[in-house]
């Protein structure tokens, strides 16, 4: 029986061509188990999501694009970056930032010790807009669904909203100057707000902004680590005096305690 579960940690490996994920289970008798998950926790679900946009034609920027750009990043991901619509060089490849703004923000990631194949990188619209201009509204909400989907998917410990567009469109924001680098829970998510990585690309002040931010979500990460570290170990030890008081009766502070309240009575 257990009775408290932690997981540990979720291996992702592929055994015949197979996707599964590996959980370890530490219980108060560590207890280690191996589970299989549905597809659709896997990496082959991230897949079929980008499939389907590559083949997408519910909105008009279907008929301009090159290249759909799903995303690009591996589960596990604890971070998620979502940014506008892909760009040129994006439209060209079929990544996510890729271009100069890929360039500005690879360097605030790398500065902030985050490694960009740790991440998931997305962007509200999957297509190129004409001309780099914003998306429309009807755009976002036909392409809002295989967003919804990576991050249900993904189940990021944080998102890292880049720019106006994400803000307005995820949480409803008005102004990313206004509010960057604060960290905001809505229905349980945690976001990071930043500015776009586009504007760090000449202004030298704008690319300490974004790096200062990206270091928060580093720092979010580790705080969390730390946390369930310490309550992994509490478990244990709860777990070991429990196991302790089995084999040799109880220890010496119990045995005041109990000596206490025999006094009282
Ligand atoms: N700008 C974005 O918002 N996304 C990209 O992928 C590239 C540039
Ligand atoms: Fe489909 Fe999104 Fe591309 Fe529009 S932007 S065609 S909804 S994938």
């Amino acid at each position: 029986m257990l009775n408290k579960t932690f997981v540990t940690n979720i291996h992702r490996s592929s055994t015949d061509g197979q996707s599964f994920v590996r959980c370890s289970f530490v219980s108060r008798n560590q207890l280690h188990m191996m589970v299989r998950m549905p597809q659709e926790f896997t990496n082959g679900s991230l897949e079929k999501i980008a499939t389907q946009v590559r083949g997408c034609t519910l909105c008009k920027l279907s008929r301009s694009r090159k290249n759909a750009v799903p995303g690009e990043g591996q589960l596990p991901a604890k971070i998620m970056l979502i940014g506008e619509a892909p760009g040129k060089n994006e439209d060209e490849k079929g990544q996510p930032f890729v271009g100069a703004a890929g360039k500005a923000l690879d360097l605030a990631l790398e500065k902030s010790g985050i490694p960009r194949q740790s991440v998931f990188i997305t962007n509200i619209v999957k297509c190129r807009p004409p001309d780099n201009r914003i998306p429309e509204p009807e755009e976002r909400i036909a392409c809002r669904p295989y967003l919804d989907r990576q991050i249900s998917l993904i189940s990021p410990q944080i998102i890292c909203i880049l720019g106006n567009t994400a803000y307005s469109s995820l949480l409803g924001g008005k102004s990313v100057m206004a509010d960057r680098g604060k960290i905001l829970k809505r229905d349980g998510q945690k976001y990071l707000i930043t500015i776009h990585p586009a504007a760090a690309i000449y202004n030298r002040n704008f690319r300490s902004v974004l790096e200062d931010d990206l270091s928060l979500l580093g720092q979010e990460i580790e705080k969390r680590q730390k946390n369930s570290v310490r309550s992994r170990s509490l478990d244990n030890l709860e777990g070991y005096t429990q196991q302790r008081e089995q084999q040799q009766g109880p220890g010496k502070e119990k045995k005041r305690t109990m000596k206490k309240k025999r006094n009282k009575k």
